[in-house]
């Protein structure tokens, strides 16, 4: 399958494995991976998406309705949806008390400045049971064909897998998650040790000190971002 297949079977292992309840898709561009958490739903109460980009959420939110199918067969229990434009450098109250967070492909378009708030945004304020960050791991460009420069021209950097690693235990140290690498895409025979294509950081919260209180605290209304899409299943 191809590589952005892969990096969202990743997540529905995930998700398969660790059952949570509320999951936002921070960077979530035309919902492909919230289409297919929304299929494999696996006991997900809230599915969120969030993105600065309104005109791609907007072309393909529809995908997200429920079919007919689902008012035949009700699965299990109540779903809610919503798509949000705006920020992941920005605080936005309805973003906390979520089980796990998915980044996938969405630092390597920030600035490095804002990758700094982007941290102290998801770790510090949102808080999450457990965050899913993908990035491409540079080390494995030259096996890129054709490849010069970085591999999307709105890439701002691309890490070799010490710097996405200093990166991420930084942030474990400096919000108490732990945090284990791995990745998708292998490369095959001599080239084993450039490490994967796309490389990953599972990372999970220490302590449940203070909970922001999974499914049963109210949940705060937004107040930065905007609601662009809401469906109830
Ligand atoms: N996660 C999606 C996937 O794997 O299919 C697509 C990721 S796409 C390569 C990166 C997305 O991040 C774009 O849709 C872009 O609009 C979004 N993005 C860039 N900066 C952002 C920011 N500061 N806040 C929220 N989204 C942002």
């Amino acid at each position: 399958p191809p590589l952005y297949m892969q990096r969202y079977q990743f997540v529905i292992d995930y998700v398969q494995a660790y059952r949570p309840r509320k999951v936002i898709d921070l960077g979530c561009a035309e919902c492909r991976l919230l289409k297919k958490l929304k299929f494999h739903r696996n006991g997900i109460q809230l599915l969120v998406g969030v993105d600065i980009n309104s005109v791609v959420l907007l072309k393909r939110m529809h995908a997200l309705a429920p079919l007919v199918s689902d008012y035949l067969q009700p699965s299990d229990g109540p779903l809610t949806i919503e798509l949000y434009q705006g920020s992941v450098t920005e605080r936005e109250p309805c973003t906390r008390g979520f089980d796990l967070v998915t980044c996938v492909e969405l630092i390597e378009h920030l600035e490095l400045e804002d990758v700094e708030s982007f941290s102290d945004v998801v770790f510090g304020y949102m808080a999450p049971g457990a965050v899913i960050v993908s990035t491409p791991n540079a080390e494995f460009n030259p096996l890129l064909p054709g490849l010069k420069g970085f591999r999307d021209c709105d890439h701002k950097f691309e890490w070799t897998r010490d710097e996405f690693q200093t990166w991420a235990h930084r942030v474990c140290r400096e919000y108490g998650y732990s945090v284990q690498f791995t990745g998708v895409g292998e490369a095959l025979g001599p080239w084993r040790d450039v490490g994967f294509c796309t490389q990953i950081g599972v990372f999970q919260r220490n302590f449940d000190g203070i909970n922001w209180s999974m499914s049963n605290a109210e949940r705060l209304e937004p107040s930065v971002y905007k609601l662009l899409y809401k469906v109830v299943y």
